[in-house]
């Protein structure tokens, strides 16, 4: 199965995060990339400038048109910055793909501090989208600000996962990158199992765009079928090999390697 992966995130104009790298990973690991873009952002290796928003009702009508025609076997959400876009972005789902497995990628803050989410809609997103997810994929800042808690360690993150998992979603994969220490650990945590998954930390500036790349590796993994922990897997093996042989473009932050 090709699989079938509906995108509904923001544009990065400098090809390293957002839809692009979205795009480049579902395309990559031989999926069918379709997109709904929430936003335009100017932005390059240095940092977001400026954001263009997409008005509620045409993201609605980009997943209407898409969902009814092409169909998806995965969704996946990135950057959805306000509360009327995640409400119209919750309707949508509700309407035309209320059974197709979601991957939340909860974006909230690029690296270089630029806010992709109004904190005014962190309500919404628990409430409304994170509660329907089949995996929320958060990196250790967002869980922080998603529960209220501080990440120091191991056993935070192993709490933490279990307090996500009570918004509603099926899955909870915490990246651990942020932390500190020669090794990441990413903790996969569902009713069934909680799962540590360590690896040596991969020295790189060019890591723009690693949490929407690994959301969209673990959504076209999901589309073709294949089990949670395969899918985390390959997404995680996907990763790394773009971190470890990423272009090194750009004076700040550099893209990751999706030819590899
Ligand atoms: N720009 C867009 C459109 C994004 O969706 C994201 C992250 O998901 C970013 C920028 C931030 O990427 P990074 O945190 O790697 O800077």
């Amino acid at each position: 199965m090709q699989g079938r992966v509906l995108i509904v995130a923001g544009s990065d104009s400098g090809g390293g995060a957002g839809i692009q790298a979205d795009i480049k990973t579902v395309t990559a690991l031989n999926g069918y990339a379709m997109t709904a873009i929430t936003a335009l952002t100017a932005q390059n290796t240095q940092g977001v400038f400026g954001i263009h928003e997409v008005p509620p009702d045409f993201i609605r009508q980009q997943m209407r048109l898409v969902l009814e025609d092409i169909g998806a076997d995965c969704i996946k959400t990135g950057m959805l910055h306000k509360t009327a876009v995640i409400e119209t972005v919750c309707e949508a789902l509700a309407a035309y793909a209320p059974k197709t497995p979601l991957v939340v990628d909860p974006v909230m803050v690029s690296q270089s501090g630029h806010r992709l989410l109004d904190p005014a809609a962190m309500d919404a997103l628990k409430r409304d989208l994170i509660v329907r997810a089949t995996v929320l994929t958060p990196n250790l800042p967002e869980a922080e600000l998603l529960t209220g808690c501080t990440i120091r360690d191991i056993d935070d993150m192993r709490h933490v996962g279990h307090m996500l998992l009570t918004l509603g979603p099926a899955a909870v994969l915490m990246k651990g990158g942020h932390m500190d220490g020669e090794t990441v650990i990413d903790l996969l945590v569902t009713e069934q199992e909680t799962l540590a998954m360590e690896a040596p930390r991969i020295d790189t500036g060019s890591n723009h765009g690693t949490g929407c790349t690994l959301a969209s590796a673990l959504a076209v993994g999901l589309a073709q079928g294949l089990a949670l922990r395969a899918a985390v897997e390959r997404a995680r093996a996907y990763v790394r090999e773009a971190l470890r042989t990423a272009p090194h473009y750009g004076t700040g932050s550099g893209p990751l390697n999706h030819a590899h």
